[in-house]
């Protein structure tokens, strides 16, 4: 039987309603019960750590799911972190990098509808999380709506639909369907070391979403706050303002005074490339660092991850550049920039070999040439 950690947090699948309206009131144990006799298909451990909305979840709270995660890592196949929907892509954007390469699977979820509801959203949500915590595949995931996908690749969408995440630039890593739960290999990058805690962030990140006219005095009131990094969603494939309001002669002013800039684009989909405009190779020519077609929930946390690793900006930027990875957060930020692939696409991608040891599971080749998908049995 897997060992499964389940580490609650909060979130509206743990809430009840109060006066002031839904406030987290449930702990793991009340969410399990809700799961019938599903945790018996598990040997199952429960850890109440948080009891938060997860607009509340900030930088201190991070550290402290990063410490539980890596600490339980060697006792338990998987883990199952119970959060709530409206900052979840950050947690898991973040711990992504916290616990780089971790080597069990660490499955955010939550609830569009508390668990106690009769429609609620929540048992799908955790049984799909048990599910891909007992796959075997190591790195951190977010599991919604019968879908699974990278951490540092998941947006929050929607704010009420049951499909209120997406995985952006990247396919799925796993989904469920009449025929168990489908885990595409090829989506999940592999690990390139050790598993190590890097725990270290810096809080004095700063997200612009610019919009036209923006004053770029913006960054001397960021400076004189001691802001240490800033991201710029851009406009487009990766363009700035620089007639009338110069945010050129600010980026140069502001990596004189030791600030990294990190620029990606405010599109949602597909990458951004400042090579390609004037507007974007003048901000490249100031020292600026390209976040390619990482989300701006990644883009943000690598960023405070990074300056926590480190104040030197090659250093940053190589941090930024780091290959896939298990966790590395941007398999595609480096090099080529790939694009998603299609499912038929997905269906012609490499065999590649299955792992020893896996004895509950059971390997299909769907035909020639064909993807092998792996389906997990309970
Ligand atoms: N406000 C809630 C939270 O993020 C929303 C949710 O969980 O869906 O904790």
């Amino acid at each position: 039987m897997k060992r499964i950690l389940l580490l609650t947090t909060g979130g509206t699948i743990a809430s009840r309603l109060t006066d002031e309206g839904l406030a987290p009131g449930l702990d793991g144990a009340a969410l399990t019960h809700h799961l019938g006799g599903l945790p018996d298909s598990y040997c199952l451990t429960v850890r109440d750590i948080l009891h938060l909305d997860s607009s509340n979840i900030q930088p201190e709270e991070w550290r402290l799911i990063a410490r539980h995660v890596f600490d339980a890592r060697n006792d338990f196949d998987g883990i199952v972190v119970s959060h709530g929907t409206d900052t979840m892509a950050y947690t898991a954007s973040v711990l992504s990098y916290m616990v780089r390469n971790i080597p069990i699977p660490v499955v955010l979820t939550g609830a569009q509808l508390p668990i106690e509801h009769p429609l609620t959203d929540g048992l799908d949500n955790l049984r799909t999380a048990f599910a891909m915590a007992a796959s075997g595949w190591g790195g951190v995931f977010l599991a919604f709506n019968r879908r699974v996908m990278l951490g540092c690749r998941a947006v929050k969408t929607h704010t009420t639909a049951f499909g209120a995440f997406d995985s952006v630039n990247w396919p799925l890593a796993a989904e469920v369907s009449g025929a168990g739960l489908i885990v595409r290999e090829d989506a999940i990058p592999p690990a390139d070391g050790p598993c190590v805690l890097r725990g270290k962030l810096c809080e004095q990140v700063f997200l612009i979403k610019l919009t036209p006219g923006l004053d770029p005095e913006i960054f001397d009131m960021l400076l004189r706050m001691h802001y240490r990094g800033v991201v710029i969603e851009a406009f487009g494939a990766g363009g700035l303002h620089f007639i009338r309001r110069n945010l050129i002669e600010k980026l140069h002013a502001a990596a004189q005074a030791g600030m990294t800039v990190v620029v990606c684009s405010q599109c949602l989909y597909e990458s951004s490339n400042f090579s390609l405009y004037q507007a974007g190779q003048k901000a490249l020519a100031e020292g600026v660092v390209q976040g390619w077609d990482m989300t701006t929930e990644a883009a943000v946390t690598k960023l405070m991850w990074a300056l926590g690793q480190t104040q030197r900006l090659d250093e940053v930027r190589e941090l930024f550049r780091l290959p896939r990875g298990r966790g590395a957060g941007q398999p595609c930020a480096a090099g080529p920039v790939r694009r998603p692939r299609t499912c038929a696409e997905g269906l012609r991608a490499p065999l590649r070999r299955r792992k020893k040891g896996r004895k509950d599971d059971e390997t299909f080749f769907s035909g020639k040439n064909e993807k092998k998908v792996t389906i997990y049995y309970k």
